[in-house]
């Protein structure tokens, strides 16, 4: 099931919160099981999360968004999406908070948390 395990790292995006109007922007970083012999260009895949973050957004819906669409556009057996974002919002309210990420984290259809050590995470 590891074998064709297939991973992107650091997709960088650029999105603009909802809530205060601010930008936030980080990497995104999934991994997917493919189906059979379906799997997709890189730069499909970084478009698909272009056109999700070209909008207002919240980090969740995103994360949430990049995911389901994942599962439509490749019909994979499990894709797991994290969005590692700083937030200006939040790196605005105090002071020397600029090094705060925002984690966020959505999987669908049959993937395992084995592959976050891949995607540079801890397992947790
Ligand atoms: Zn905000």
């Amino acid at each position: 099931m590891a074998d064709d395990l297939i991973v992107i790292r650091d997709i960088p995006f650029y999105s603009l919160c909802e809530h205060h109007l601010l930008p936030f922007f980080g990497k995104v970083h999934l991994a997917y099981i493919p189906r059979q012999n379906k799997v997709s260009g890189f730069s499909a895949i970084t478009r698909l999360v272009d056109i999700f973050s070209r909008r207002l957004q919240i980090q969740e819906r995103l994360t949430r968004q990049i995911a389901n669409a994942l599962m439509q556009f490749l019909d994979p057996r499990g894709v797991l999406v994290i969005v590692d974002a700083q937030q200006l919002c939040v790196s605005m309210r105090g002071t020397k908070k600029d090094s705060v990420r925002t984690v966020t984290r959505a999987t669908r259809g049959e993937i395992s948390p084995d592959c976050l050590p891949l995607l540079g995470f801890k397992t947790s």
